[in-house]
């Protein structure tokens, strides 16, 4: 029975060429901003991009995309996903979008969230992807577990492991590192964010929260650096803007594919 399960999960992933989970080991370093740029800059380089939003509590990546209050039309096929773009290279699905109310609370126990984990993975029809992008919830819950364990079949190409510079953070990350270590995911890399202030006026850069400690840790574990990215007050403007109405969100829209610091795997 599992086996079938999994090979129908595998069958609907066939098409998608690479999948990459971002992982942090605390909420708020900047891991959904980094999954969101990672999937511009994909998308910018001509790839076909698909973002998975698994942090079911806390979903944010259609906010981050420009498309909140977008509803997952369902298909004989499946749940088809919410496009970004009029070309239809860059999608998304999120529990955002199947919520009555944006503010809705997600209040679920471990099995019903792994279900729904499932559901995503099973039922949303991708099409043609070069990227899955998948973007976990912080730290190294249920959700991780289950997403490892059932993207098994189609061997996901790896983790990328987002962190701030601070002591506080890092120790998590520490955990994360280990986490990727016990259950086989490669990790592609750590990315440190919020690593620097540049002033808008000198353009001197301000270690507001120390810096360097991510790049550290990755020697440490013996995985790649992927870079700091400083913190851009234009990032959280256009990325996450106080209003997200339908009328300013094509106006963000190529402002947002303009942000990606991000150079592609
Ligand atoms: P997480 O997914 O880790 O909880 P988010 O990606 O939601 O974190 O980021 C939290 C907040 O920090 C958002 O408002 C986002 O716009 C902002 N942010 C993230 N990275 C940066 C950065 N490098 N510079 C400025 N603001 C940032």
């Amino acid at each position: 029975m599992a086996s079938t399960a999994n090979e129908n999960l595998a069958a609907r992933l066939q098409t998608v060429k690479h999948v990459v989970l971002v992982l942090s080991g605390k909420g708020g370093v900047g891991k959904s901003s980094v999954s969101v740029q990672l999937a511009l800059a994909l998308y910018n380089a001509g790839h076909r991009v698909g973002v998975l939003d698994i942090d079911l509590c806390g979903p944010s990546i259609p906010r981050l995309l420009g498309v909140s209050g977008q509803q997952v039309r369902q298909a004989s096929a499946g749940w088809v996903p919410v496009f970004v773009d009029e070309e239809q290279r860059l999608c998304c699905m999120s529990i955002a979008f199947l919520l009555g109310h944006q503010d809705d609370a997600v209040v679920w126990r471990g099995p019903k969230k792994n279900a729904m984990i499932r559901q995503f993975l099973d039922d949303v029809c991708w099409g043609d992807l070069d990227y899955l992008i998948i973007d976990t919830p912080p730290g190294t819950s249920d959700e991780h577990i289950s997403v490892v364990e059932y993207l098994k079949s189609v061997q996901p190409d790896g983790a990328v492991v987002v962190t701030t510079p601070q002591q506080v953070a890092l120790a998590d990350v520490r955990k994360e590192l280990n986490f990727c270590r016990k259950v086989q995911l490669p990790v592609l890399g750590v990315v440190e964010n919020m690593s620097g202030y540049v002033c808008p006026h000198c353009a001197g850069c301000t270690n507001v929260f120390s810096s360097g400690g991510g790049e550290a840790m990755a020697r440490e574990f013996e995985v790649p650096f992927l870079g700091q990215i400083p913190i851009d007050p234009a990032l959280t403007r256009t990325l996450d803007p106080v209003t997200d109405t339908a009328s300013t969100t094509q106006s963000t829209l190529a402002e947002r594919f303009a942000t990606s610091q991000l150079a592609p795997l």
